[in-house]
């Protein structure tokens, strides 16, 4: 499962990496891949789920802590469409600490995704909990791409 650490510590950047680099070099389905089934697998443990802006916002709302910063995966495509995250409770709480985020109002946040309405929205788990909601690039999406790739891992929440 990520964890809160490995956000702040870099392994989630690192994940992505690696995921980037299957993607780009092999074609094709990787449904009966063992490396794509290892990896659908590892994504599966955030247990993604696409969300309307008002389902992120009822997130938002019942949150203790609300912080806003780049999406995770941007520093691997500083040249790509600039898209915020908010982050929830104790996500937000350590990366604001390691400078990664900055503290938000429920408005503010709202106003971010509000930004962003041509991405998807999708919410993960982390340590457990639905604390990451990503107005998402599908182009670099470690779950956009997955799924094109036969690798099933987005869901709408229900
Ligand atoms: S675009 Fe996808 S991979 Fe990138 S931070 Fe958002 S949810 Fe994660």
């Amino acid at each position: 499962m990520g964890t809160v650490a490995n956000y702040t510590g870099g392994f989630i950047l690192e994940s992505i990496r690696k995921a980037s680099r299957l993607f780009d070099s092999t074609e094709g389905s990787l449904a009966d891949n063992e490396k794509g089934i290892r990896l659908r697998n590892n994504i599966n443990e955030f247990e993604p789920l696409i969300v309307s802006f008002n389902q992120a916002a009822e997130y938002i709302r019942h949150a203790k802590t609300i912080a806003i910063g780049e999406r995770v995966c941007r520093t691997l495509h500083p040249g790509s469409v600039f898209t915020e995250s908010i982050f929830l409770n104790e996500l937000a709480e350590s990366l604001v600490k390691v400078g990664h985020a900055r503290f938000a109002t429920i408005e503010q946040a709202e106003e971010t995704l509000q930004k962003s309405a041509a991405h998807p929205i999708i919410i993960s788990k982390v340590s457990g909990e639905y604390m990451e909601i990503c107005a998402s690039y599908p182009p670099e999406c470690l779950y956009w791409r997955a799924e094109k790739r036969g690798l099933h891992c987005l869901n709408p929440k229900k």
